[in-house]
């Protein structure tokens, strides 16, 4: 691709500690003032804690105002309809709506002014540049995994050439990479293996698409050594991680090609935090901090928010890398929502998936965990894993139980593997379910049929 500059904004992605400080204290302090004068929604709740945003001086002052939950911020919109009392903007300033991809509940709506859409493209645009993207590269946009995705296709057509298609639309798809020369995807990190499928029953190699680098978001996978590998091997392309938040910023986090984590590259944009989940406190930014990230938003005019917990846990990685990003490097390993608690222990559904996922080629990559049809509080042990095999994978009660050592080994808990054949387990386009609550599913029988 051409254009060999190595950074969208450099200055910004490469700020040493102490301007990145300066830059985010003043930043954050003319945000909170704004928030104080044009939220109704933080003037209240604040109020009611005795805070105010004249107590926030310095950054490190941060920590003495209150975190927003997502459930705070769903009763906003409930009592105060359309986009709720944290709105800070006239409603004829508001020029996009998006609504975000609840996983409970009903979805939140997110409006962007002309200036919100404008950051939100420049922090994509860094994304996708730190990814590889370059003057020249011509990327598919499948619309449905990315509920945002009106603002990737501005950051999209900035830098190169986007191609919208419909979803489900796979042979467009393929089209766009056959007889328009698209040569990037961006997806969620679940589809790759999927598309590999699709191409496979039509007879086409992935190489010959010409894909030089595969952009995955939405969820962790892209990192996971073992579905990184095949991913990159089938289509001979790089495949790197990125992250945003639906409710702060599209794009907040991308890896590089040195593959060490994911960049913070929201430099003024966003302010992250690394919490300790269980006593709300800052943890101190170093190599190895584990914690749940939590944003405060440095230069929104709709919708400020102020150390909005996202339940994404992560690990810092790295805090300074070879291509000359200062950002910070993360991985996520889980979200609060998706963990699961096992015989004491926390499971993350895709720690289960990398611990399989080291079984390729015998098996395929799929998985589904099952939790039982009673209520999570009364489970027995072990816990059901279905994981799909090739069609020759050898000895199988051999490979039930390695992977079951293995499981036991890595993520210490007991799982009873359940070795099924290709085409038993659901396949997700978009975003993969890994687990299946059977005790849910019941629940709604019962519903229904009451
Ligand atoms: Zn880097």
């Amino acid at each position: 691709m051409e254009d060999y500059r190595k950074y969208w904004n450099e200055r910004m992605e490469t700020l040493p500690p102490e301007e990145f400080r300066e830059v985010h204290e003043k930043a954050l302090l003319r945000q909170l003032k704004y928030v104080g004068e044009n939220s109704a929604f933080y003037q209240k709740k604040f109020s009611e804690l005795g805070v105010e945003v004249g107590d926030v001086k310095r950054i490190e002052d941060l920590n003495r105002l209150p975190f927003t939950e997502k459930a705070e911020l769903r009763d906003s919109q409930l009592d105060s309809s359309p986009l709720g009392s944290h709105i800070a903007c006239p409603m004829t300033s508001v020029k996009r709506i998006y609504s975000t991809s609840g996983t409970t509940g009903r979805p939140t709506y997110i409006g962007l002014s002309k200036h919100d859409a404008n950051t939100w493209a420049e922090a994509a645009c860094r994304a996708f540049w730190t990814c590889g993207l370059r003057t020249g590269s011509i990327v598919p946009l499948v619309v449905a995994p990315f509920l945002i995705a009106a603002s990737y296709a501005d950051a999209l057509q900035k830098i190169g050439t986007v191609v919208p298609i419909g979803v489900g639309a796979t042979d467009r798809i393929i089209g766009a990479f056959q007889h328009i020369g698209a040569n990037a995807l961006l997806s969620t990190s679940s589809y790759p293996l999927h598309f590999a499928d699709s191409l496979e029953k039509r007879g086409i190699d992935p190489k010959s698409l010409g894909i030089k680098v595969i952009m995955a978001g939405g969820e962790p996978g892209a990192a996971i050594p073992s579905v990184r590998q095949k991913v990159e091997e089938t289509f001979g392309c790089a495949f790197l991680e990125m992250m945003g938040n639906g409710d702060m910023c599209g794009e907040i986090w991308a890896e590089c090609e040195f593959k060490k984590g994911m960049h913070f590259i929201a430099q003024g944009i966003v302010h992250p935090e690394i919490i300790d989940p269980h006593i709300g406190e800052a943890l101190e930014i170093r190599v190895g901090t584990k914690g749940e990230l939590v944003y405060t938003s440095l230069d929104r005019e709709c919708i400020p928010l102020v150390r909005f917990r996202t339940r994404d846990h992560v690990e810092v990685t790295q805090t300074s890398c070879e291509c000359g990003r200062t950002g910070l490097g993360i991985r996520v390993f889980g979200r609060t929502d998706d963990m699961i608690i096992v015989q004491g222990v926390n499971v993350y559904p895709a720690a289960v998936w990398d611990v399989v996922a080291n079984f390729a080629p015998k098996v395929t990559g799929v998985i589904e965990i099952q939790l039982p049809t009673s209520p999570p509080e009364g489970w027995e042990p072990p816990i059901h894993v279905k994981v799909e095999h090739q069609v020759d994978p050898g000895e199988m009660d051999a490979l039930k139980k390695k992977i079951e050592t293995s499981i036991r080994e890595k993520l210490i808990f007991r799982a009873n593997v359940e070795l099924v054949p290709v085409g038993i387990l659901p396949k997700y386009e978009y975003k993969a379910k890994l687990v299946r609550k059977l005790y849910e599913e019941k629940n709604e029988h019962n519903r229904v049929t009451s």
